[in-house]
């Protein structure tokens, strides 16, 4: 799954910077800073690409991080806005630190390599969300498809 891609926002700082945003965006929203927590920021922040519950709970260390506070405490940083959410194709979801700048993935159906995308435009169908009378619009995307590599290789 993973392969170890570099990551390219370098204008996101390095991983004790997006920790320490992070930290400072719990505390804004009256979360509480628990080791378990930080240990899920430092695991998030560290890692090229979005990670699973499972990942970041394998990744925190033995006993550092049970699944089931993984599982809680991703779910109260997304609501937060600490963490974005990208639901993946069967039901995965997958979790990465905001970073601010809102963004999408493009990912490989066959090796699962997972690749920043810059920008964003669903304008129109959130006009026509609007125009139906829906406020408070958000939405989740993800485009999938088969990477060079992999097209290389057959
Ligand atoms: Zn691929
Ligand atoms: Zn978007």
């Amino acid at each position: 799954m993973s392969h170890g891609h570099s990551h390219e926002d370098g204008c996101c700082g390095d991983a004790s910077r997006r920790v320490e945003a992070a930290v400072a965006r719990m505390k804004e929203k009256s979360l509480r800073v628990t080791a378990p927590r930080l240990n899920l920021l430092r695991v998030l922040a560290e890692s090229a690409e979005p990670l699973s519950a499972e990942d970041v709970h394998r990744l925190a260390g033995h006993g550092a991080l049970d699944l089931v506070t993984a599982y809680r405490s991703l779910g109260a940083l997304e609501e937060a806005g600490v963490v974005q959410r990208h639901p993946m194709e069967r039901g995965r979801t997958l979790y990465a630190l905001a970073t601010g700048h809102h963004h999408h993935h493009v990912v490989c159906r066959k090796c699962g390599r997972i690749e920043r995308l810059p920008g964003c435009d669903t304008s129109k169908i959130e006009a026509a969300a609007r125009a139906k009378g829906y406020a408070d619009l958000t939405h989740v995307m993800e485009i999938y498809g088969i990477c060079p590599g992999c097209a290389a290789h057959g």
